[in-house]
C-alpha cells in the first residue's frame, strides 16, 4: 500500500477516533435534550477528551504510524492538537461549569464530577503551559518530560472519571463499557511504550565497543549487538538511546546513525557534546551497556526513488548524511549525489577526513561552505544559499531527491532556497533534531 494510501487511512482513523465519543452520546441518548448551549458543550468536552487520548497514539513511536508522515511532522502535530484539545476543553469549561462549586472544591455540596473536571482542567492548563514556556521556565528536558507523561494520564484519568459522573449520556452499561474500553486502549499505548518496550530491549541489550573523538565537539560510540543479530537500518534513521542507562528509565535520546545501514552487528552513533547529558558522552567507557529502541524515521534515500540526491548538512546534522554516502559506497550504488556541508570554521567539519575519503568516488561529490574559512580558503562561504546550490547541482537536478538536516533556520532557508530553484516540495526532506 503506498505511503499515501496509509496517511489517508490513519488521518481518518484520527478523524474517527475523534468523532466516536460524540456517536457513542447520541446514539439512545435519553429523552428529550437539554438545550443547545448544554448539548454543544458537552460535544467540544467528548472531543476534547478524545483529542487528548489520541496525544498518547502520535507520541507512541509506532512506526507504521510515523512512516507516511514523519516523526518531526507527528510531534508538530501533537502539539498543535493538544493546543486544539485545549480550546475545545475550555470552552466546554466556560459553557458549563457551575462556577459557584468550582470555586470551593473541597466544600461538602460538591459533587465529584466537579473536582475531577477541576482536576483535569488544572492538569491540562500546567502541561500546556509548561510545554510552551519549557526553555522560560527554566525546566530541563528531563523535568519536563516527567512531568508531561504524568500530568497526561491525570488529565485522562480524571476527565474519564468526570464524564463517567456526570451520567447523563453515559447512563446505559454498553455506553461505559465503550468508554471505558477506549480509554483503557490510550493507557495501554502508555504501558506498551513505558513498560512493554523497554521489556523487549531488555532481553535486546547493546555494548559500547569504541569511543571515538570526532571533530566538531562530536564523539562517535561504535555499540555491538550482545547476543543477538542487531537490527538492519535505512541510512539516515535514527534511534532511541539509553546510554548506561536501564531501558526503563524516562528519558532516552534521539541520535541519527552515523554507520552504513549494510554493516551487521553492530551502529556508529555521533553525538555532538550540546547538553548536560551530550556532553558525558564523550567520558562514556568501553563495555558500557546501552538499549536501543529502533530504526526510526523517514529521511532516507531508499524511501525515495530518484536519478540523483542532495544531502545539505549544517554542523552535527552531518550524521545522516555520513551513514548515506557510507551505505551507497558499501552498497556500489552508481547513483550521483551531492553533498554540501555547512560549518563555522574547516577544524571543526565533523567528518572532515571521512567525508574526503568518501568523495574519491566518482559519482560522490562535497561541498563545504565554512562561515569563518581560513586564510587561503577558496571554496566557498557563509551560508548555503540557492546561488550556492545552484553553482553545484548538474543539469535534470529537479528530479533528484533532496534531505536536509541542520539547525532550524539553516533548514528553513535552505528548503526555500530549493523550492525557488524548481525543485518540488515533495522531494526535499528534512530531519529537525529539535523537536521540543
Ligand atoms: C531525530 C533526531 C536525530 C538526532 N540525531 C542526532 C545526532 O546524530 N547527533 C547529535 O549530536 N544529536 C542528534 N540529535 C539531537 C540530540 O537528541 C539532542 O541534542 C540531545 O538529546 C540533547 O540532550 P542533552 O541532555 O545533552 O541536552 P539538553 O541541554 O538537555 O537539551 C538540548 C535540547 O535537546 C533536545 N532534547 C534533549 N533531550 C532530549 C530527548 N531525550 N529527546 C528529544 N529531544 C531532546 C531538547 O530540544 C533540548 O532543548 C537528534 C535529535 C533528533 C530528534
Amino acid at each position: 500500500m503506498s505511503l499515501v494510501v496509509r496517511g489517508a487511512l490513519w488521518i481518518g482513523l484520527f478523524l474517527g477516533v475523534t468523532i466516536a465519543p460524540l456517536v457513542f452520546a447520541v446514539i439512545g441518548a435519553p429523552g428529550p435534550g437539554r438545550g443547545f448551549a448544554t448539548e454543544f458543550s458537552a460535544a467540544l468536552g467528548f472531543v476534547g477528551l478524545a483529542l487528548m487520548g489520541l496525544e498518547f497514539a502520535l507520541v507512541a513511536r509506532f512506526r507504521a504510524v510515523a512512516a507516511p508522515f514523519g516523526t518531526d511532522a507527528l510531534v508538530q502535530f501533537h502539539r498543535e492538537m493538544g493546543l486544539v484539545g485545549l480550546v475545545f476543553v475550555l470552552v466546554h469549561v466556560a459553557i458549563s461549569a457551575p462556577w459557584d462549586l468550582v470555586v470551593r472544591p473541597f466544600a461538602e455540596d460538591t459533587p465529584a464530577r466537579v473536582r475531577w473536571a477541576l482536576l483535569s482542567t488544572l492538569a491540562l492548563l500546567v502541561l500546556v503551559a509548561s510545554s510552551l514556556w519549557r526553555r522560560r521556565l527554566r525546566l530541563s528536558y528531563e523535568a519536563w518530560h516527567a512531568l508531561h507523561a504524568v500530568l497526561a494520564v491525570v488529565v485522562i484519568v480524571a476527565a474519564l472519571m468526570h464524564a463517567l459522573l456526570v451520567d447523563h449520556y453515559l447512563n446505559t452499561a454498553w455506553k461505559r463499557a465503550l468508554w471505558i474500553l477506549m480509554s483503557a486502549a490510550f493507557v495501554t499505548l502508555l504501558v506498551w511504550v513505558r513498560v512493554g518496550k523497554p521489556l523487549t530491549q531488555l532481553r535486546r541489550p547493546w555494548t559500547v565497543e569504541r569511543v571515538t573523538p570526532e571533530r566538531g565537539r562530536t564523539t562517535t560510540l561504535t555499540l555491538r549487538a550482545d547476543g543477538h543479530p542487531g537490527f538492519r537500518f535505512a541510512p539516515g534513521q535514527y534511534a532511541w538511546f539509553a546510554l548506561g542507562r536501564s531501558p526503563f528509565s524516562l528519558t532516552k535520546h534521539p541520535f541519527s546513525l552515523s554507520s552504513s545501514g549494510e554493516a551487521a552487528g553492530t551502529v556508529d552513533v555521533s553525538i555532538k557534546a550540546l547538553g548536560d547529558f551530550t556532553a558525558t558522552v564523550a567520558g562514556l567507557d568501553v563495555g558500557t551497556r546501552a538499549y536501543l529502541d529502533g530504526p526510526h524515521g523517514v529521511f532516507s534515500p531508499d524511501l525515495y526513488e530518484g536519478p540523483g540526491f542532495c544531502l545539505i548538512a549544517g554542523g552535527v546534522g552531518v550524521t545522516p548524511m555520513v551513514s548515506i554516502l557510507r551505505t551507497f559506497a558499501d552498497r556500489g550504488d552508481r547513483r550521483p549525489v551531492l553533498a554540501v556541508i555547512a560549518n563555522r570554521s574547516w577544524d571543526e567539519v565533523t567528518f572532515r577526513e571521512e567525508l574526503d575519503r568518501l568523495a574519491a568516488r566518482p559519482d560522490v561529490s562535497v561541498v563545504h561552505t565554512l562561515d569563518e574559512p581560513p586564510p587561503g580558503w577558496t571554496g566557498e562561504t557563509g551560508h548555503v544559499t540557492a546561488d550556492l546550490l545552484r553553482r553545484h547541482l548538474p543539469a535534470g537536478h529537479r528530479r533528484w531527491q533532496y534531505f536536509v538536516c541542520g539547525a532550524d533556520p539553516m533548514m528553513d532557508a535552505v528548503q526555500d532556497a530549493l523550492v525557488a530553484l524548481g525543485a518540488a516540495p515533495a522531494r526535499i526532506h528534512t530531519e529537525r533534531f529539535n523537536w521540543v
